[in-house]
């Protein structure tokens, strides 16, 4: 073995050594964190545990050892949107016998929960206080009470990384996105990029005036894949059909041909609402107008249109960045990081980048970790019983 060889040999293994060390950490707290104290109780939870535990930890000493963010949280963040549709979908049939709600629930206020929702609450909250969503406080399946901490929690530490590092609806669009290799549609104008905050003003604003929460009754695409108004009228037949009718535009068709997450970047409310968490987030994307040869890359890849020629000017994203890490990712000249607010530009990136990495990973895989152990569990039951819901 020559020299070169084995020095390469030697950096590979240090490499290899340094990102398996990192990994420790994370591989202790998800071990508590998918057993939850406990010793699984049979054959079938202890295979989905350890294939959980094997997956999201392989997936962060990846990312460690390869210095890609976005691929390998792309790959986790996908398999969570997946996920939670069947783990979803199984609870909701085995609670109440159907994914569709009917008036006679939501009266008696057993609707899930879900984060979208967050902005909405908050005006009626302060003038009423009741929170206007016929879902229960504690104790149910994604109860109000969880959602809020969590929310809060994951606002504090990430802004807007919620919407690439929590949101169990993200995978979709992020995956669409990502089929063809070239985008159909190449330019999307400039004045789209302010569509979510008039979508999230009017929202909050006609919330605030029905005491309803307007998205959810009108707008979300996601009711198409997680429940759905049961039809018994013309009016929830309108519904189900815009439900649908942007499902198939904003989450499918549209990031398919853009390759961009249209629904997370141009319709979302909640993300425009989250694009201000950012201000609070100790965590940032930096840009080092030094290294930048402005090539475009980031623009190009960038799924929210955070990036654009005004960042590469001022060294900043737009306030709507998601930290997906894609752009950092991509940029030949490594001028992009993860930067942790009044730490140094330029030292210790790699500390920065370590620093930022760890609550965000952890906050997908407390986020993913239980319906993906739940959904292995649901899938050998398809496989020996012939049934996806618990009997
Ligand atoms: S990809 Fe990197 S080098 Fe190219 S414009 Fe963006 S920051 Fe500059
Ligand atoms: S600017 Fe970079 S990190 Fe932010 S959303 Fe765009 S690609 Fe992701």
């Amino acid at each position: 073995m020559s020299n070169n060889t084995a020095d390469i040999h030697q950096k590979e293994t240090m490499s290899n050594l340094r990102a398996a060390l990192a990994t420790l950490p994370m591989m202790f707290i998800t071990l508590i964190m998918l057993s939850g104290g406990k010793v699984p109780h049979d054959a079938r939870h202890v295979i989905a545990f350890l294939v959980a535990f094997l997956f999201l930890n392989t997936l962060f000493f990846l990312m460690l050892r390869t210095g890609r963010t976005d691929r390998w949280r792309a790959v986790l963040f996908i398999v969570f949107a997946g996920v939670f549709v069947i783990s979803f979908i199984s609870h909701l049939i085995e609670a109440r016998g159907s994914m569709a709600i009917s008036q006679s629930e939501m009266l008696e206020c057993r609707t899930p929960f879900c984060h979208i929702v967050i902005p909405m609450t908050i005006i009626p909250l302060a003038l009423t206080r009741t929170i206007i969503f016929p879902g229960t406080m504690m104790g149910v399946y994604a109860a109000i009470a969880s959602m809020f901490v969590i929310w809060i929690g994951a606002s504090l530490s990430l802004g807007r990384g919620f919407c690439a590092w929590g949101c169990f609806f993200g995978g979709w669009d992020d995956a669409m996105s990502r089929i063809l290799k070239r985008p159909v549609i190449r330019k999307i104008a400039g004045k789209w990029h302010y569509l979510p905050f008039a979508v999230l003003l009017a929202v909050v604003l006609t919330s605030a005036a029905a005491l309803s929460p307007t998205y959810c009754m009108w707008l979300c695409p996601f009711k198409a894949v997680t429940e759905y108004v049961q039809v018994t009228s013309v009016k929830t037949f309108l519904q189900m059909t815009i439900f649908i009718s942007l499902f198939a535009g904003l989450v499918l068709l549209l990031p398919l041909l853009s390759k961009k997450r249209i629904q997370c970047g141009l319709f979302c409310p909640f993300g425009a609402f989250q694009s201000f968490t950012n201000k609070v987030s100790p965590f940032e994307v930096h840009l080092d107008r030094d290294l930048c040869v402005k090539c475009g890359r980031c623009i190009t890849v960038c799924p929210t249109f955070s990036m654009t020629e005004e960042s590469l000017e001022k060294g900043r994203t737009r306030m709507t960045c998601i930290k997906c890490g894609k752009c950092i990712d991509n940029c030949p000249k490594g001028a992009l990081s993860f930067h942790v607010k009044g730490a140094s530009r330029t030292d210790h990136r790699l500390a920065q980048r370590l620093l930022f990495l760890y609550p965000s990973f952890l906050f997908l895989a407390t986020m993913s970790g239980g319906n993906i152990q739940n959904t292995i569990v649901r899938i050998m039951g398809l496989i020996t019983t012939g049934s996806l819901l618990a009997h």
